[in-house]
């Protein structure tokens, strides 16, 4: 059933009540001014002025009263933790992960802290959202990175901690948060005793979220630190650590195709659910908790090929 809401004027609403009134219906809403039914068409218009057309073909019979208001574009929820312009083109650390999104393999987060005058030599490498680099060209710009010196620190969940985590109720955003965290925490040290001029999170999660599992664990958000969706497309410390984050996970699953001798998909689909049948038909089951992420829908699929 399709919905479309107009916005008349007050002299169209009661035009409208004119329109329909053999087809006005006894029961209205509180809010409502009218509810009438045409064969096509429920419509119930409200004392502010938005008229509700619900039915088969609501355009239809919208249509004579005024065309649909655009829907809104939502624009990027901002917080208080949004990071101003200034920061992308300061001295600061960026953090990212990899990996949370694939059945088979770890989670690995870098965090990287990159200089106000390397942002221009990183973009000329190509350092950019790993989203949009193949594999080889991560493999590549990450070499570019190390040898750079960028000081960074990345960390590795393997599958064997995670399922345990998982098994002991931490959520994944729990465990993403912690990596961060740490990450972080290990990049501050690192560079004593210069001091980033800010932090910036690749956002997964709301950032009160993200403190309350740090609360949760003894820990607090360390000064400076901004969060912000899609932060790798602003900054080249978060792009910067999307590609270490990414190299690892890669290199990871690499270790893992050689450790298994089979061929194992990134990702999660009818190819990575037939890819852990053949783990379970050569190892076992209880191979899967060393590779893979069983908490995820693939293991029951996979169990369907059996
Ligand atoms: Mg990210």
């Amino acid at each position: 059933m399709g919905q479309v809401v107009l916005t008349v004027a007050k002299k169209t609403l009661s035009e409208m009540k004119d329109y329909y009134k053999a087809q006005i219906k006894p029961d209205v809403p509180p809010s409502a001014l009218f509810v009438a039914k045409t064969p096509g068409s429920t419509i119930t218009a409200y004392r502010s002025g938005k008229v509700l057309f619900q039915g088969k073909n609501p355009e239809a019979e919208a249509a004579k009263w005024g065309s649909a208001e655009q829907p809104v574009k939502k624009k990027v929820k901002k917080h208080t933790y949004h990071p101003p312009q200034s920061l992308f083109s300061s001295s600061h650390i960026g953090s990212d992960e990899a990996g949370t999104g694939d059945y088979f393999g770890p989670i690995t987060v870098a965090a990287a802290y990159v200089k106000a005058e390397q942002v221009a030599l990183l973009k000329e490498l190509g350092v950019k959202d790993s989203k949009h680099l193949t594999d080889d060209k991560i493999r590549v710009i990450a070499k570019d990175i190390i040898h750079l010196e960028i000081p960074y620190i990345l960390l590795k969940l393997n599958n064997k901690k995670y399922n345990q985590l998982q098994s002991k109720g931490w959520s994944q955003g729990k465990m993403k948060t912690m990596l961060h965290h740490h990450a972080l925490e290990k990049l501050l040290e690192k560079i004593k005793p210069e001091h980033p001029d800010g932090i910036l999170v690749d956002q997964f999660s709301e950032p009160d979220v993200y403190k309350r599992h740090l609360a949760s664990e003894g820990n607090k958000l360390q000064e400076n630190v901004y969060f912000m969706t899609k932060a790798e497309s602003y900054s080249i410390a978060v792009a910067t650590a999307s590609i270490l984050a990414r190299a690892s996970f890669v290199k990871a699953m690499e270790d893992i195709e050689a450790d298994v001798g089979l061929t194992i998909p990134k990702g999660a689909s009818l190819q990575v659910d037939r890819a852990a049948a053949a783990v379970i038909k050569k190892y076992g089951k209880a191979k899967l908790d060393d590779i893979a992420k069983i908490h995820f829908a693939t293991t029951q699929k996979a169990y369907k090929y059996l």
